[in-house]
């Protein structure tokens, strides 16, 4: 279907008045400093995210206000901004007590329970550096990572304990403890670890956060593995200047809003926007405990009352793929604004969400390097549908080109692809890939290496919107062409019967490399040989032949890392039966 190229937003968009209104001279009057001064800072001088997010409000008027709603199975937890600092407290004694200094690291293993939440934010308490892990990872990303953070203390349950790191605990010189959460509340005796809750009940309730600065290191994550082997990339308590910004301008967050981030903690956004940016304006968060279940999130969103979603393409692609008669069992008259994050997302999703539940889909673009989100769509702005958005207050974007020598310039005209680049200064930015020096200085270039580079490739227009176009790294080159594998993969979930589409370029000898489209079907579709020759010709008839795939492949469904992301590079491996290389985070591995 032929669609318009913009949504136009009208007041009656706007259910509260957004806080990004006018962007122009929101962006004009905007300073880091300005931030800086909302946040409240350390009693005695320094910054540290846990005072932001919780302490601040649980002296404030926010103390019973619900900080977190954890739904288990059937069952419903409710933490208010009052009891998470006594928790998170607790937390910090029991790290104390055992002896875990200031920067040391503490890793976590677990689903979206509520001792992950406390501990993030009762280590941030007690300067300990924080590394979540994801829960389905095997023992051995776990051993890899533990042992390249140099990790002190582990908190996981004593289901994954069991099952993940007990064969491997001799394997991991550095840790000294582990803390296990019992599944009845009371871990059972195993050897070399310790029970969380009994710890926990022992400990003293109140804590003097230790003074951090905000250069100190808060957090240590590393990247969804999409084009290698994940990196590990190290943020500061200084961050959460960026979180508040964004959480304000590109989530729009309100005091009185329900707020839902879908993403585990394992990754970046789980974090940053599960955890710290939400606290920080005192918002109620719904955290679910249980795996995507299309039925399941969208009786979430209706009797929670959700108002402000953030979620990933991944997600959306499942519900699109589940159909819009479970979506229409109920009605979301509170949602008012829904964001995404993660992957490209294709106008098709931010349509369907217009249609199903009434409200687009704002797409956002950001990376675990840079913290929090640079890019985005705010309520406020007119969508164009495929486009990113634009570069948030705080954030100077570019796209830039690198000569032979590898020296940058700026790409002042509009749209004209070239990789996304941000100038540094921003407070979110990592701080340096672990023992990876080398990586960490590549990543920066110009005068006084003052961008740093996104390696992802993007354009932008003449409205200042960006498209993102591709990673560096699958970009196709066909006959002379450069293929962005998005462009194709959009044109290509237009069609009724895809679900999801990942493209690649296949060596060729006679025009350097051939578009390679791999898709999942809608419910109710079968692969043959007519739909494969219908979608082909449906690509040539939106794409050109030039930039059409010249081969379609069906499968179940694509190989995605736990972030939610095609993982291209795994297709390309096995299409050419070559090394599929660091699959640690491949789902379902
Ligand atoms: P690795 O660096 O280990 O290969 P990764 O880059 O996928 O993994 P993340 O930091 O989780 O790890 O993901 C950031 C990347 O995700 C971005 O660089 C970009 O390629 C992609 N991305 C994120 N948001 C968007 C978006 N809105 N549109 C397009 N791409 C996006
Ligand atoms: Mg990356």
């Amino acid at each position: 279907m032929d669609r318009p190229t913009i949504i136009r937003k009208t007041a009656a968009d706007l259910r509260v008045p957004p806080n990004l209104a006018d962007y122009a001279a929101t962006r004009a009057a905007f300073s880091w400093g300005a931030v800086r001064a909302e946040l409240a800072g350390l009693p005695g001088g320094g910054l540290n995210i846990a005072h932001e997010t919780v302490e601040r409000h649980a002296q404030g008027v926010c103390r019973d206000r619900i900080a977190f709603r954890f739904l288990g199975a059937n069952t419903s937890r409710d933490i208010r901004y009052g009891e998470l600092s006594h928790l998170t407290s607790r937390f910090a004694n029991v790290l104390k007590s055992l002896g875990i200094a200031k920067g040391e690291r503490l890793f976590l293993l677990s689903g979206r329970i509520p001792e992950l939440y406390i501990a993030v934010l009762g280590s941030f308490k007690n300067g300990t550096v924080v590394s979540p892990l994801f829960s389905a990872f095997g023992p051995e990303p776990i051993a890899t990572r533990v042992n390249l953070g140099e990790g002190a203390i582990l908190v996981t349950t004593e289901l994954l304990y069991e099952r993940k790191v007990a064969k491997i605990r001799d394997q991991l010189p550095t840790l000294r403890h582990v803390l296990l959460v019992g599944e009845g509340g009371q871990a059972t005796n195993i050897p070399g670890t310790l029970d969380l809750g009994t710890l926990m009940t022992q400990a003293a309730d109140d804590f003097a956060i230790v003074p951090t600065q905000a250069e100190d290191l808060s957090l240590l994550h590393f990247t969804s593995g999409t084009t290698g082997t994940p990196k590990g990339a190290m943020h500061v308590h200084g961050a959460v200047a960026t979180h508040w910004a964004t959480g304000k301008y590109a989530l729009d967050l309100h005091a009185d809003d329900i707020y839902w981030c879908t993403a585990d903690p394992g990754w970046v956004t789980g974090t940053s926007y599960g955890i710290i940016a939400p606290l920080l304006h005192g918002v109620t968060s719904i955290v679910d405990e249980a795996d995507f279940d299309a039925e399941r999130w969208y009786r979430i969103l209706a009797e929670q009352k959700v108002s402000v979603w953030y979620t990933a393409p991944t997600a959306i692609r499942m519900l699109m793929k589940a159909g819009a008669e479970i979506a229409r069992k109920h009605s979301y008259p509170d949602l008012r604004f829904v964001a995404s994050v993660g992957e490209p997302l294709n106008p098709e999703a931010v349509w369907w969400g217009k249609e199903v539940l009434g409200l687009p889909i704002h797409d956002n673009w950001w990376q675990t390097e840079t913290g929090g989100i640079m890019i985005a769509n705010t309520p406020a702005f007119d969508i164009k549908p495929g486009s990113m958005g634009r570069p948030l207050p705080g954030i100077e974007a570019a796209i830039v080109k690198k000569d032979a020598e590898d020296k940058v310039s700026l790409v002042e005209t509009a749209d004209t692809e070239g990789e996304l680049a941000l100038k540094r200064g921003w407070p979110s930015m990592l701080r340096g890939y672990l023992h990876n020096e080398e990586r960490y200085r590549k990543c920066f270039a110009g005068p006084d290496n003052e961008w740093y580079l996104t390696g992802d490739l993007a354009r932008r227009d003449a409205d200042g919107y960006y498209w993102f176009v591709g990673r560096a790294d699958d970009v196709i080159k066909s006959a002379g062409h450069l293929i962005g594998p998005f462009e194709v993969e959009s044109a290509l979930m237009e069609h009724p019967a895809v679900a999801e589409a990942g493209v690649i370029g296949k060596p060729d000898e006679m025009v350097g490399e051939v578009v390679k489209a791999f898709v999942s079907l809608k419910k109710g579709f079968e692969a043959s040989d007519a739909l494969r020759m219908e979608l082909l010709g449906h690509a040539r008839k939106k794409l050109g032949a030039a930039v059409a795939p010249k081969e379609i492949g069906f499968l179940p469904s694509l190989p995605r890392t736990r972030s939610g992301k095609i993982m291209r590079r795994l297709l390309k491996a096995r299409e050419l039966g070559l090394p599929e290389g660091d699959t640690s985070t491949l789902e379902n591995a």
